[in-house]
């Protein structure tokens, strides 16, 4: 990778998904490339947030950040708000991108729900702002989860479009998304064809990077399963959703493969597996949980990193926001 972008929402409590398809990715890709690692508050209002609280949700998210193995002397760790470049660069990608290609995003589909007229405009353009979170930094590579794949792809049809449109041929990079290995999709303990969210109103349908050894066994105990024992191969588990996600799981925070997690465990039931899989993920989140309380017990630290990303991000966002004004001819150019 050249340089290598992501970012997360404040919405929420933190969760395995987000871990295993986000966070442990970036602690991993930080040494390969210049890494920026934003707080994508402008992308949480798309749903209601209470202002009061935004700001300490903002520092949850750098706090797992650091607690998950980003450095601040490598990484630049940052609020999108405090980077106005985001928001201007996604004003003229509307105007670059058509309505028939945001009208694809299943994202939009599927978190409008049955009232799509009263969803926010801002849920509906959210692919364009995250195009524009990536292009400011003319980023190569952006690890996400699998849910991203087809937002990263409208970000393709964005650049290229903006490049002929602008005769600027190369001005911006077709970014790649980084979407491979375990955990690039963790499904809801509760609906094994629902992601894992942090929207889900339903706490046990997560586990959260923040809950206690209790939390995590108890919402392992009470995760959806089928009565059937685990099978010898992963055709066993075709048509068994639940299933499947809890060996998935198993496999990502333990490094084995599924096949492997299937020789330990085959002919067991959950009876038996799912207090393993209580342990392992107690093993692997608790000391995750810990670290971030101690951050924010004194949020100083934080803050400075959020004020010095902010500062290293718009040393790069800058000039390519004054070239976008230059090349759509603007005013104040
Ligand atoms: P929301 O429900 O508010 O959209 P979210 O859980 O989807 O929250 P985001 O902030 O939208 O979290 O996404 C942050 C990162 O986590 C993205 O890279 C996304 O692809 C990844 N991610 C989210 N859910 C999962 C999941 N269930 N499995 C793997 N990766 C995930
Ligand atoms: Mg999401």
């Amino acid at each position: 990778p050249q340089r290598v972008l992501s970012g997360v929402q404040p919405s929420g409590d933190l969760h395995l998904g987000n871990y295993l398809g986000a966070l442990a990715k970036f602690a991993r890709i930080q040494h390969e490339a210049p890494t920026f690692i934003f707080v994508a508050d402008l992308h949480a209002i798309t749903v209601w947030q209470e202002p009061s609280k935004l700001k300490q949700q903002v520092r949850e998210i750098a706090a797992a950040y650091l607690a998950t193995g980003l450095d601040p002397k490598v990484a630049s760790i940052f609020a999108q708000s405090a980077v106005p470049e985001h928001a201007e660069l996604a004003w003229v990608f509307n105007c670059v991108a058509r309505l028939g290609w945001l009208d694809r995003m299943t994202q939009f589909k599927e978190k409008s729900g049955k009232h799509k007229e009263r969803a926010s405009v801002g849920l509906y353009t959210y692919p364009v702002l995250q195009a524009a979170d990536i292009l400011i930094y003319k980023a190569t590579h952006v690890p996400v989860g699998e849910d991203q794949k087809q937002h990263l792809e409208l970000t393709r049809d964005i650049a290229q479009k903006f490049n002929n449109d602008f005769a600027a041929p190369g001005f911006f990079p077709l970014p790649e998304p980084l979407t491979q290995g375990p955990g690039a999709r963790v499904m809801s303990l509760r609906d094994g064809s629902a992601k894992m969210s942090k929207s889900d109103p339903s706490d046990y349908s997560r586990i959260n990077l923040t809950d206690d050894a209790d939390a995590i066994a108890q919402k392992v105990k009470k995760a959806r399963t089928d009565p059937e024992p685990l099978p010898e191969t992963m055709e066993g588990l075709e048509g068994r959703p639940e299933a499947k996600n809890l060996v998935g799981i198993y496999a990502a925070l333990s490094g084995k493969t599924d096949a492997e997690v299937l020789a330990e465990f085959a002919g067991q039931g959950f009876g038996a597996f799912k207090p393993k899989l209580a342990d392992l993920a107690v093993s692997v989140m608790a000391p995750i949980g810990g670290e971030m309380r101690r951050l924010l017990a004194d949020p100083g630290e934080i803050d400075r990193v959020l004020a010095e990303g902010a500062g290293r991000a718009r040393e790069i966002a800058a000039p390519v926001m004054a070239e976008v004004r230059r090349l759509v001819g603007f005013w104040a150019g």
